[in-house]
């Protein structure tokens, strides 16, 4: 048996449904399964993303998909997108909410608008137990002062799960209160640049058992592959940049955060 198999990896946020990855997605998954990957979460970006994303939760083993409206998306977020969220959460087929967030990067969408669909899609996790994948770009203060209130009133095993901040970009401030708030951590790519120095000391000190791998494929791509499309065999060198800045085997944090990815997301283990 060769090393590689004993390394088992969840790639907890790509998008495998974009445009750009699924004329050859066969070889895209059969490249994840050699390096280890033996699941996948695909965040919807809205409602059609999340519909079309179980076609390949069918399709491939260990595929795993979450539905929501991108805080980018959300211009004409109303009723009937949280009438229709609701519909897709009650088939069970999904394994969180999102993504979700703030971004206050591409404004593509007003703030109030943003904020009232993160409120509105927060009420829905609680109302379905999920837990939720947030989304947020320079928008820290408002998604954490959110989250803290969410996370209040929050009972039962959501408490103790309430969900992830998908590929972490804050300061340690903002990863201590959403520790604090009971929120896993994702790093992705990022953590493998040049100038992260920041970012790698708050996934040096993240507990172990808080802590998500992820490619947020095709985007943020690690190195040496920075500039071309990421895919998600590629979040084994995020994990190995990870037990490096921790001091740890890659062996160890793949097992933990697979773990962690079991736990938080409730997936078969
Ligand atoms: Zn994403």
């Amino acid at each position: 048996m060769s090393i590689l198999a004993n390394i088992d990896l969840i790639d907890s946020h790509c998008h495998l449904d974009f445009d750009n990855l699924t004329p050859d997605l066969d070889a895209v998954m059969a490249r994840a399964a050699g390096a280890g990957v033996r699941a996948c979460i695909i965040p919807a970006i809205d409602l059609g993303t999340a519909r079309q994303s179980l076609a390949l939760c069918e399709r491939y083993p260990g595929v795993y998909a979450a539905a929501g409206v991108h805080p980018n998306s959300t211009a004409d977020f109303g009723p009937q997108h949280v009438e229709s969220l609701d519909e897709l959460l009650a088939t069970g087929k999904y394994v969180a909410v999102g993504e979700i967030g703030l971004d206050y990067h591409w404004n593509d969408s007003p703030r109030e608008m943003q904020l009232r669909a993160l409120e509105h899609q927060l009420e829905l996790a609680a109302r379905h137990n999920l837990p939720v994948i947030i989304h947020n770009r320079e928008a820290s203060d408002d998604v954490l002062a959110v989250l803290e209130a969410w996370a209040a009133i929050l009972t039962g095993d959501l408490k103790a799960l309430p969900g992830v901040l998908h590929s972490f970009s804050g300061s340690p401030v903002i990863a201590t209160r959403a520790l604090a708030a009971g929120f896993y951590l994702g790093f992705t790519g990022p953590l493998t640049y040049r100038k992260a120095d920041q970012l790698r000391a708050i996934a040096a000190a993240a507990p172990l058992d808080r802590i998500l791998v992820e490619t947020d494929s095709p985007f943020l791509t690690p190195e040496p592959h920075r500039g071309q499309r990421n895919e998600p065999s590629y979040v084994r060198l995020v994990a190995e940049r990870l037990a490096a800045v921790r001091g740890a085997s890659l062996a160890d944090v793949a097992a933990a955060t697979t773990a962690n990815a079991v736990r938080l997301f409730t997936l078969p283990s």
